[in-house]
């Protein structure tokens, strides 16, 4: 599939644990388009954070190394990854999902001097280009223009499922409350925060995932994109 737009920007905002990174990956795999999955570049600041011991209040140090550091995200190079990320040449992908990272990441990124040089980045990643990015603050800041901007919702036991499910998958099984505790959380920082939290754009369609397998999901992605004239 082929869209009829050279610079197709696809905008994808939600909770956690709403199926954003597997939608987004597979959509840009059928239309051949770029992916670009900004929490991975928030988690790579909390990488960067635990790795050189310091406070997480400390935004001008956080912010001092993460603009001497050089991240890039690339195509997975393995089946179970959404994207792989390098930070100053090493291969970082896999300790961003680790329990301690998941720990303070919402934390790190409520740090506007962060916020601002990312949003920087991802502006720059997607500039001219066709993308599908996902995130929190993508359709509301990130990309305001954006195609179609995609609002993803799902029950919240519906979420703490996904994840406890991705979580015995990947052979890091946890307890049903406490994968509910940290998505309850880490839900409640990032919608709370003072720097652009989550939030639906008032242009936004939202697509309520709770009843819907992921090739359904896209489907119905593949659909509006279609009635919006972006997909022949
Ligand atoms: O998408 P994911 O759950 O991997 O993101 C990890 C964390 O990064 C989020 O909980 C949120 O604190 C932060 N994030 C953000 N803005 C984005 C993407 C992620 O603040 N655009």
């Amino acid at each position: 599939m082929k869209p009829v737009k050279k610079d197709l920007q696809i905008a994808i905002d939600g909770p956690i644990s709403v199926g954003k990174s597997s939608l987004a990956l597979l959509l840009s795999r059928k239309l051949n388009i770029l992916y670009i999955y900004t929490g991975a570049m928030y988690r790579a600041v909390a990488f960067l954070v635990l790795e050189n011991n310091i406070d997480i209040e400390d935004e001008e140090k956080i912010t001092r190394l993460l603009k001497k550091s050089r991240l890039e995200l690339k195509r997975p190079s393995k089946r179970e990854r959404y994207i792989d990320v390098y930070l100053n040449g090493k291969d970082i992908t896999s300790e961003l999902f680790s329990r301690r990272i998941s720990k303070i990441v919402a934390y790190t990124s409520r740090l506007k001097k962060v916020r601002d040089y990312l949003v920087d980045l991802q502006r720059k990643m997607a500039q001219n280009k066709a993308v599908v990015m996902e995130g929190r603050d993508i359709g509301t800041l990130v990309l305001p223009d954006a195609d179609l901007k995609i609002f993803l919702t799902a029950e919240f036991r519906i979420r703490v499922q996904r994840r406890w499910l991705q979580l015995q998958e990947i052979g890091k099984p946890r307890e049903w409350g406490k994968v509910e505790e940290e998505i309850r959380e880490r839900d409640r920082i990032d919608t709370h925060r003072k720097e652009s939290p989550l939030k639906k754009a008032d242009d936004a369609w939202i697509l309520d995932t709770t009843n819907l397998s992921i090739p359904q999901t896209i489907n119905k992605v593949i659909e509006k994109l279609k009635e919006k004239g972006f997909l022949e």
